[in-house]
């Protein structure tokens, strides 16, 4: 397993040779070990993707699309190794680490295609000879977060690399080993050197050195709606391009045409992978009065029995909180629900494993929730069920849409007019009908709102790294 950072092709340490741990979240046991780097290496990580950026750039888009399908055929040859790897560091149940590592390469898949299809275009300007083509933006920065760690970064490699782009790339301090491991795999597979560049280490040093680097031209980050307010601040000195995919906080509304055992199976798929941490989990639930005690119950027996624990034992369907910080959120956001009135159906504390760290939570079910509630209002991030019955498609639609994130939404419903109101009218980029996941690399991705903006996924996410040219000549005897 390598531990190194990558820069101009070479597998490097921090300057100062400093290190930090990177450990299980389900054990507290270290498993890696990889360079604390800071603002110089980033800085020299942008001049080997300068550097290689001209010669990348310029080879046929079907030489890049070669080197992305080789990728994603070693992804799929080290499959199993990949995904145990990415379950020790992130702990999520390792059916799941294999399905991120699917989801990556079906980003390298459809970037590979998608390359080979930009097309110059020819608008009819009279008197003119006008063409405008796309060129890659130059050099991209990429800051990931750890909920993730190969997806992330998969779905912003895999578009820049594919339009002629070269990046520099910093992972989440909890999971950069499967960064460095998608990166090891991607040099195997005829990647030049300085084309991919991977620093870790102190984020601040490291993502004010990309911003105020005027050779970046864009950045793309995924993570916390707070610290895409620092990274859009800081791209205020040099002008680069942003795409921010930031914090969720989806609703998911059972209409009362729907059948309760789907809407209970959906509930159930969309909810608890990763254990809720994943930005377009649902985290509020509307259900219709005529249906919500009938779910409730269902969907708190179905969530009582799942079962936590280390993520490679087998029948693991939850695995640990990332940190501690973050089983704490979970436990004071369920705190503050039940000091304001919320009925806890299931769950609601911490679920003891022996032998295991004390970074698991009882996959929990709250009724008479609303919108005071901090589980209401911000995003959990953890496996938390709040509900609340609703009358009218009118009163679900504004709940749903009152909140300050707008990145998925969920809809439960048989009814085609209806489908098709609430696909213009709930705010958020993305919206799952009956449809438990509906973020998939072929269609695009990202948020309105505190979500952000930008999106990531089939042509869409290409054209994030592209930026337009105009050639506007006068015809021959044209004034
Ligand atoms: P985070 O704290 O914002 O961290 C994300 C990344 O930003 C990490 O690599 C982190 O580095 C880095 N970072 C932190 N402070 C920075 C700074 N001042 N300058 C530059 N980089 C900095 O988010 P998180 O807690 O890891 O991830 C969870 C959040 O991500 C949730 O809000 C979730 O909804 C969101 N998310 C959104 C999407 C989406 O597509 N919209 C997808 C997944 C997750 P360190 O790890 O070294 O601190």
């Amino acid at each position: 397993m390598r531990e190194g950072n990558l820069i101009d092709g070479r597998w490097v340490g921090a300057d100062s040779g400093a290190t930090f741990e990177v450990s299980d979240p389900a054990t507290d046991r270290v498993v890696g070990r990889v360079p604390d780097a800071g603002a110089d290496e980033a800085r020299r990580a942008v001049d080997a993707a300068f550097g290689a950026f001209s010669a990348w750039a310029a080879k046929p888009a079907i030489e890049r699309a070669k080197v992305l399908e080789a990728l994603s055929a070693r992804l799929a040859g080290d499959r199993e190794e990949l995904a145990a790897l990415l379950t020790e560091e992130q702990g999520k149940p390792l059916p799941e680490a294999r399905a991120e590592i699917d989801y990556a390469r079906s980003f390298f898949e459809v970037s590979a295609k998608a390359c080979q299809e930009i097309r110059d275009e020819t608008p009819s300007v009279p008197g003119k000879k006008v063409l405008v083509h796309r060129r890659p933006i130059g050099v991209a920065a990429a800051i990931t977060p750890w909920n993730f760690p190969m997806a992330m970064l998969a779905k912003k490699i895999a578009p820049a690399m594919a339009v002629g782009c070269t990046q520099v790339l910093k992972p989440a301090e909890q999971t950069p080993l499967s960064a460095i491991a998608l990166l090891d795999r991607a040099m195997a597979s005829g990647v030049p050197p300085g084309v991919l560049n991977l620093v870790t280490g102190d984020p601040a040093a490291i993502g004010s050195a990309w911003l105020e680097d005027p050779r970046v031209r864009k950045l793309s980050f995924t993570g916390s709606t707070d610290v895409g307010r620092i990274l859009m601040r800081g791209a205020a000195t040099n002008l680069q391009r942003l795409s921010l995919e930031l914090g969720g906080h989806a609703p998911m509304i059972v209409f009362e045409d729907a059948s309760v055992d789907f809407a209970v199976e959906m509930a159930m798929a969309a909810k608890y992978r990763n254990g809720g941490q994943t930005c377009i989990c649902p985290n509020r639930f509307l259900v219709h009065r005529s249906l919500h005690d009938q779910f409730v119950s269902k969907f708190a027996s179905r969530s009582a029995a799942l079962v936590s624990g280390r993520g490679r034992d087998p029948g693991i369907a939850l695995g640990p909180m990332i940190d501690d910080a973050a089983i704490d959120k979970v436990e004071a956001h369920v705190a503050d629900a039940i000091q304001q009135g919320a009925t806890v159906v299931t769950g609601g504390r911490r679920r003891r494993i022996e032998g295991l760290a004390d970074r698991f939570f009882e996959p929990t079910v709250l009724t008479d929730c609303h919108s005071g509630m901090r589980c209401w209002k911000e995003e959990t991030f953890g496996p938390v069920c709040p509900i609340r019955g609703f009358d009218d498609e009118t009163e679900a639609l504004a709940q749903a849409n009152d909140s300050e994130y707008g990145l998925a939404s969920y809809v439960v419903t048989n009814d085609p007019a209806r489908i098709r109101r609430l696909g213009d009218e709930l705010r958020t980029g993305i919206i799952g009908v009956n449809d438990p996941g509906p973020a998939v690399a072929a269609v695009p991705f990202g948020g309105v709102k505190h979500s952000g903006f930008g999106r990531e996924g089939g042509r869409w996410g290409l054209e994030e790294y592209l930026e337009m040219v105009t050639v506007s000549s006068l015809e021959p005897g044209a004034e």
